[in-house]
């Protein structure tokens, strides 16, 4: 027994060191970028609100110097509100699209705008708050729905919460869960569904109150009817806030106000869904297939 004891203890200590030393390389991390010197103070016009419009002009960009280019001078408006939807085959450069509004990286050419000012004379943290960002595969941890619902939203109130669980129909989950919001949604979520996952990943962006919600849709794991919710909650929020969504579904980009084709860094065609399938070709044949994104 002593002997099994000491090597349980040898083992903790082993992982215990190792995470130490992960936790020593983050905090090795440099800080980010400060914003460019704009003549604007830090902290003005920052309370403005409502949607927020983004343009992108001429960008080119590649993610290291010596690979290819993956935008070449890139072009489009998004006005405030409404849903935009990219689509395009895969490796075309929609998740980098919105990579660069984040400023996760910065173009090499060219200029992204958020509300007509250039993402770089944007403080990080203004332009980080502003904008709610559902990854394709938008993690839910360990622990209960509440705590994954508010961790980047700690001041969120019952009200609110009540509110934006109803908004992405949510309050279906909640009623049936044993104990509630406080019930613990298991390791990765895995209790949930693909598509509640996905909406609880919304549901944790809105209550940031967003002024542009970036969305890439999960190509997987939505069956029809998490898919015709997922659709119903984008087009709500999209009435008060500009949606910008990486749509791998016919069904998502049909009702969008907008949208734009990519293909190999290039936009090819802007238009609705009945204007691009009479004009655009590629669009036409995606379109045709019902699932947007084949890969090359
Ligand atoms: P899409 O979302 O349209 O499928 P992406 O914007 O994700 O396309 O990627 C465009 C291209 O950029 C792809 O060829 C991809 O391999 C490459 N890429 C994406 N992220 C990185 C990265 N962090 N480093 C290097 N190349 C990347
Ligand atoms: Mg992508």
């Amino acid at each position: 027994e002593p002997v099994s004891q000491l090597v349980d203890a040898v083992s903790h200590y082993q992982e215990g060191a190792a995470a130490v030393s992960r936790i020593a390389a983050v905090e090795r991390l440099s800080t980010e970028p400060p914003a460019r010197q704009s003549g604007v103070l830090p902290g003005q016009g920052a309370a403005v609100a409502g949607p927020a419009s983004v343009r992108f002009e001429d960008v080119s960009f590649r993610y290291r110097p010596g690979l290819p280019y993956i935008h070449r001078q890139v072009s489009f408006e998004v006005p405030g509100a409404g849903m935009t939807a990219f689509v395009g085959p895969s490796g075309a450069g929609k998740s980098t699209v919105f990579a660069l509004i984040e400023r996760f990286y910065e173009a090499g050419g060219g200029r992204v705008m958020v509300d007509g000012k250039d993402v770089q004379e944007w403080s990080l943290s203004e332009l980080r708050s502003a904008i709610g960002y559902v990854e394709q595969d938008a993690p839910v941890l360990a622990g209960t729905l509440r705590e994954n619902l508010v961790f980047a939203a700690p001041r969120a109130t019952d009200d609110e919460i009540r509110d934006v669980l109803a908004r992405t129909k949510l309050d279906t989950l909640v009623e049936r869960l044993p104990h509630g919001l406080d019930t613990p949604v298991g390791h990765r979520g895995s209790q949930l569904s693909g598509g509640e996952r996905q909406r609880i990943a919304i549901a944790r962006a809105l209550l940031r109150r967003p002024r542009l919600l970036l969305l890439d849709e999960a190509t997987s794991q939505l069956d029809a009817v998490n898919e015709l919710a997922l659709r119903d909650v984008v087009a709500e929020v999209a009435r008060e806030t500009t949606v910008l969504v990486v749509a791998h579904r016919l069904s998502t980009v049909t009702g969008a106000d907008r949208i734009i084709v990519m293909d190999t860094g290039r936009v090819r065609a802007v238009g609705t869904h009945e204007e691009l399938v009479a004009q655009d070709r590629l669009y036409a044949q995606l379109a045709a297939t019902q699932l947007l994104t084949p890969t090359r």
